[in-house]
Order: C-alpha cells, then structure tokens, then sequence
C-alpha cells in the first residue's frame, strides 16, 4: 500500500500520517526528494488492508491511497514516479557523472584489472573516446577455481590509480561482505555480478553501505526476481540502485546468452531505477557487441557497461567478447549519431 500526499501537504500532515502507519505495525518508508511525498508501507501485517484504505484516506493531507500489487514495494515506480538520478563518483579525485537523465552513461573497461599499465592505458582510451566510468573487476567471480581469481587489494589499487589520471570515477565488483570495507574504500560504484544477485546476505550488507550500486541481474532470474533483489539493497536503506541487464540462458547457443531487450521497457515501467545493458556478457563475442550496444540504447536504457581490452587475445578473462579501444571509440561515435533519436545526449569524446 502507498499513501500519496498532495503537492501542498504540510510537514506536520506528513508526519501525523507517518505516526497513525506505525501505529497499523507497518514500516513507514517516505521517498525522499520526490515532489509529491509518497509513503510506503512495509512488512507483513495482519489487516483488512481495503478497511486501512478508507481510514487513510481522510487522513489531513492525503491525495489518495493505493494499494499495490508488486512485492517490490520500494523498487516499484508507483512509491517513486519520477526516473531516479544517481550521482556517481563519490571519490574525491573522481568526477561527478549523472545518470537517469538525458545523458547517456557509459561504463568501460577490462573485464579483469592485469597491471598498471592495462588499466590506466584503457582508462586513458576509453576516457578519450568519450566513456565517463571505469570498470574493472579485482575480484572476479569465475567458474572454475583454476582460472585468474583477479588481483584483489592490489586490483582495487590499481583501479584507483587509473581514476587519480584520469578523474573517471570507478565501478567495480564486490563478492564477499568480507571485503565490503576496503572495496568501498577503492570503489565509486559496488557491481554485484549476475551470479551474486540473490545473494541475499551480500544484497543485505551492500544495502547498509550508502555506494551507488550496479546489481546485475542473474542469467536464470525473473524480472520480478531481479526487482526483489534491487529491493534486497534498498530495504537497507541505499536507494541508489542501477539495475543491468547482462543476457538471460535460452536454448539459443549461438551466442554466450541471449540479451533480453524487452527487459528496458519492461523495467522502464515498472521501475524508477536506471537500467544499464552490458552487451559484452549478453553476446560473448566482439562482433556482436555494437549491435547489441545500440539496441538497449534505442531501447531506452540509461546507460552502457563495455568490456574493451588493449589486446583482447592476451587477456586473462573475456578476451573474446572486449572491444578493443579503436573499436569502442568507433561505436562511441556510432552512439553519438543515435542518441538523438532517443532524445539522449552523450559526452564528448576527443578524437584520438
Ligand atoms: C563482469 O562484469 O565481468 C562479470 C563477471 O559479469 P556477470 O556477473 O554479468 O557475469
Ligand atoms: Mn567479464
């Protein structure tokens, strides 16, 4: 249930509805900085909710009360009408970039963080084609446990030293609550891979840190699943959520998993969160990632993460599917030409 206040509600009024919903045993939960404030009701209460409605109602203050269906009470669009913006880069030396709004975000980088030279080099590249984040992973979740685990401390320290020269704030994944500490330290955005996302008790510890997050979602989730994990976070009270679609399993093998494009829509409405299309992980292979680009753009995505390498063939994880940086740059300006179409806009890049 959502009680919605109108526009001239009071302080007083809102605060008065906020007591008579503890008093029901409901969690009250006001969305800040929303025009019109709307608050929610959580947990699980035994009540005649229809009877709760009509008490609310006439409550000084209230436009009206809805009940809702979605389990998904805080990730769904009806408690935050409006498109979430998020501010990314909360490390000093990073610089601010927004995303939910016009412009377009993108997100660039290697899949692993090799050494100093890989990354800063790409970070230098992909800045210069126009990308406004870093990514890089220092710990990577991997299949088998004989493949490259990732650098660690010494990844996140090297990502860190590609934002000092290049100012590009850095998104990176987050595995074990044990190392929440020190990859916040490190990081401007915490990724939770695909394989993580009903991790509930990461989703739990991340939603107590105030990180933006980059929560993907899982290759066998539902939509509804993946708007329960988002929920996960938020419930712990960070509500900087971005959600990203990286390819779900079909029987299609063509590709390493099919990019479900009907998601952005899909997510576009029943959502106030960004949603983000990593093309890299949803194809499995170079070729395929521009077109895929494009699509979750012309789709209506907020937003891009791309795995591109200085040189794919010597990587230590997801060479077959990283754009090198001449080829990044190329679809960077690819995107320049259709972001109008979708009333977008994207940062310059300078030619190289
Ligand atoms: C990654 O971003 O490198 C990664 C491992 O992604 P996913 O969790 O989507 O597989
Ligand atoms: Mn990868």
């Amino acid at each position: 249930m959502i009680i919605i206040m109108k526009q001239e509600a009071t302080e007083a009024e809102v605060a008065e509805v906020v007591r008579e919903v503890e008093q029901t045993g409901f969690r009250p939960f006001i969305n800040p900085g929303v025009e019109r404030k709307v608050i929610a009701l959580l947990g699980e209460v035994d009540i005649d909710k229809v009877q709760l409605v009509d008490h609310f109602s006439v409550l000084d203050g209230v436009e009206r009360v809805q009940l809702i269906s979605e389990p998904y009470k805080l990730a769904s669009r009806h408690t935050h009408p409006e498109p979430l913006k998020i501010t990314l880069g909360l490390q000093p030396d990073a610089e601010r970039v927004t995303i939910g709004g016009t412009e377009l975000v993108v997100m660039a980088g290697p899949c692993s963080v090799e050494s100093e030279a890989q990354i800063v080099g790409t970070a230098r590249a992909v800045k210069a084609a126009g990308a406004t984040l870093l990514r890089g992973g220092a710990f990577k979740p991997r299949s088998s446990p004989h493949s490259f685990q990732g650098l660690g401390l010494e990844g996140l320290k090297l990502l860190a030293a590609a934002r000092a020269a290049t100012g590009l704030p850095v998104v990176t994944e987050i595995m074990d609550p044990h190392d929440l500490d020190v990859v916040c330290r490190y990081a401007d955005v915490l990724q939770i891979g695909a394989r993580n996302m009903q991790n509930f008790s990461l989703l739990r510890y991340v939603g107590e840190t105030r990180h933006p997050v980059l929560l993907k979602r899982g290759p066998g989730a539902k939509i509804a699943d993946f708007l329960l994990a988002a929920e996960y976070v938020l419930n712990g009270g960070n509500l900087q959520v971005m959600l990203c679609e990286r390819g779900i399993i079909t029987f299609e093998n063509a590709t390493r998993y099919t990019t479900d494009i009907n998601a952005v829509p899909v997510l576009k409405k029943q959502t106030h969160l960004p949603v983000v299309i990593d093309p890299s992980h949803a194809t499995g292979d170079a070729e395929y990632v521009p077109s895929v680009a494009m699509a979750g753009i012309a789709a209506g995505a907020d937003g891009l993460i791309i795995e591109v390498h200085p040189d794919p063939a010597a990587a230590l994880s997801d060479g077959k599917q990283s754009l090198r940086p001449v080829r990044f740059a190329t679809l960077m300006d690819q995107l320049r030409r259709l972001a109008p179409v979708v009333n977008r806009t994207l940062a310059d890049g300078c030619t190289q």
